[in-house]
């Protein structure tokens, strides 16, 4: 084996193949090096994104809300299928298999760019050095010119609610529940509460959020926090706001969940309890303790805007430095650091990550929200549109949610776009671009979106940042 490389990458999620493969096509000779394991012992190159998380989640989200369209929605278009039935094998095979098709295909792409897949643990010793553990557990030292550290994060346990890998379960777990629970706990209402609740809940599960924050979504812009609440409210996720839970306690028959408010404690059983109360970086034997290699406050590995780490030619990427943890910003970070590796100019615009949550309706953001801005003390305009006057979202019969446009009042530069909507995840994609090239709503308002369209509702929405809507009627 060779043993010595242009860029070792430790870490093959999102954030590590993409530097891996964007190294490799600069003629750079690349290492990559990963020991994710499954439940079945099996070991596959994706990381959490596409083994565990991004993947897996929306195949579920999609089948559950084929399922609850199905038993709710094909009435309305005079489609009588009688009571559908869930087969949550089939359902979980689908999952499976598309996890299995897209991990398969990142093996082929690194291979195909003749990068040098190494399964195993990866330890960053110091200098330009990575020991290299395989799964025997028999060790060699890598020469690595660049090291990049991707890897990754995992999720947060509660010492008061540890994990049991049957009833009280992370968000890998919640994937893979053979059968709809019948009274479904989820702590956490983030990202992942409410994506892996609203799967369980179209299914039939009776589902509880509870949720430590007074505020909603807090990442979120306010108003679309606010729909977003009364939306899933309607759809019968039971959410607690302002909600500790104390205790789960398991019997044979059920789990007894404690939960505090207001000074209130009760008790309640689940079948099912899923954690979902944020991840922290997997750096666990990733550097030795004398590597140089420093932390920052929250525990995550220290880097500059280049994803320098206090090392020279050593850099961190994806979730374990700092920035949201999404796998796009972590591949935009390998794209930028192989760029750097490779003498390129390169940057990753921080200002303009787009966040999606695959809830029904979806919400998606960029930029910044109203209450940011606030505190920022800028002068800004808010052109609002909503889904119940867009023709295409009311032929699909998902016309709730809105589109919430923010510019300068200053120059018309758009500033946040803050969306919850049908295909919000897809509509977000137009207002990046835009935002990349400093567009303002003029420059939106005079581009042509085809009829009809949700995109129409962008358009709208500029419009009505300067009273100029068309399909909905104007701020007086
Ligand atoms: P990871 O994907 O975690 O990959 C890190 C890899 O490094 C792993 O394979 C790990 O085994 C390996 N590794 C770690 N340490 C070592 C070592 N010392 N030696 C060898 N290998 C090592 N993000 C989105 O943008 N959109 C979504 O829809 C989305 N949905 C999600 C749903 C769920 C349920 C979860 C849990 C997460 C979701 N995320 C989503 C977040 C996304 O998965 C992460 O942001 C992304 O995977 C981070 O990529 P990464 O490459 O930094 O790390
Ligand atoms: P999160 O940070 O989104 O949400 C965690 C929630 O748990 C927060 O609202 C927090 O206030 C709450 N919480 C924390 N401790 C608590 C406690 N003891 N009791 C009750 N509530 C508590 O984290 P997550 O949902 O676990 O997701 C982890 C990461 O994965 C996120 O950063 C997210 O970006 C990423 N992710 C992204 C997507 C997506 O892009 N669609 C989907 C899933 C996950």
């Amino acid at each position: 084996m060779n043993m010595n490389f242009d860029v070792i990458v430790i870490g093959a999620g999102p954030a590590g193949y993409i530097a891996a493969i964007r190294a490799s096509q600069y003629g750079l000779s690349v290492a990559c090096i990963d020991e994710w394991r499954n439940r079945d012992g099996s070991n596959s190159f994706g990381g959490t994104c596409l083994n565990a998380g991004c993947i897996p989640s929306k195949a579920l989200l999609e089948s559950s809300e084929l399922f609850h369209r199905a038993s709710h929605e094909f009435l309305d278009h005079g489609i009588n299928i009688n009571t559908p039935i869930i087969d949550i094998d089939v359902m979980q095979e689908r999952k499976n298999n598309i996890v299995k098709q897209l991990t398969g295909g990142i093996s082929g792409l690194l291979k195909a760019n003749k990068i040098e897949t190494l399964v195993g643990h990866g330890k960053f010793l110091g200098s330009n050095q990575v020991e290299y553990t395989d799964l025997k557990g028999s060790s060699s030292i890598l020469q690595g010119k660049n090291i990049v550290l991707a890897a990754g994060s995992s999720p947060i346990e509660l010492k008061s609610i540890p994990f049991d890998s049957d009833r009280v379960v992370d968000s890998w777990g919640a994937l893979d529940f053979t059968e709809v629970p019948e009274k479904l706990a989820v702590i956490g209402a983030g990202v992942i509460g409410l994506e892996l609740g609203s799967v369980w809940n179209r299914l039939g599960s009776n589902v509880e959020i509870f949720e430590a924050l007074p505020d909603f979504l807090n990442l979120a812009d306010r108003d679309i926090a606010k729909e977003a609440k009364n939306q899933f409210t309607k759809q019968g996720l039971k959410i607690h706001l302002d909600t500790k839970v104390t205790a789960v306690k398991s019997n044979t028959s059920a789990l007894c969940l404690t939960y505090l408010k207001d000074d209130n404690e009760t008790e309640k059983e689940f079948d099912r309890v899923i954690v979902a109360v944020g991840r922290k970086p997997h750096i666990d034997n990733l550097f030795s303790i004398d590597s140089g290699i420093t932390l920052d406050e929250s525990g995550r590995i220290n880097v500059d805007d280049k994803c320098q780490t206090s090392i020279p030619r050593v850099y961190a990427i994806g979730d374990c430095v700092r920035g949201p943890m999404l796998a796009h910003k972590g591949s935009e970070e390998g794209v930028m650091v192989a760029e750097l590796i490779a003498g390129d100019i390169a940057e990753v615009n921080y200002d303009i990550i787009p966040s999606v949550i695959y809830t029904s309706p979806e919400i998606a953001w960029t930029g910044k929200n109203e209450m940011e801005l606030e505190e920022a003390s800028v002068d800004y305009k808010i052109g609002l549109f909503p889904f119940a006057a867009s023709g295409r979202a009311k032929v699909m019969n998902q016309s709730s949610g809105m589109v919430k446009i923010i510019s300068s009042k200053e120059n018309d530069q758009i500033l946040g776009v803050h969306i919850i909507g049908p295909m919000a995840g897809e509509l977000i994609g137009e207002v990046v671009l835009a935002m990349e090239f400093e567009a303002s709503t003029e420059d939106l308002q005079r581009t042509i979106h085809a009829h009809p369209s949700l995109s129409e509702a962008i358009h709208e929405a500029a419009l009505a940042a300067d009273n100029r809507a068309l399909n909905f009627p104007n701020k007086k």
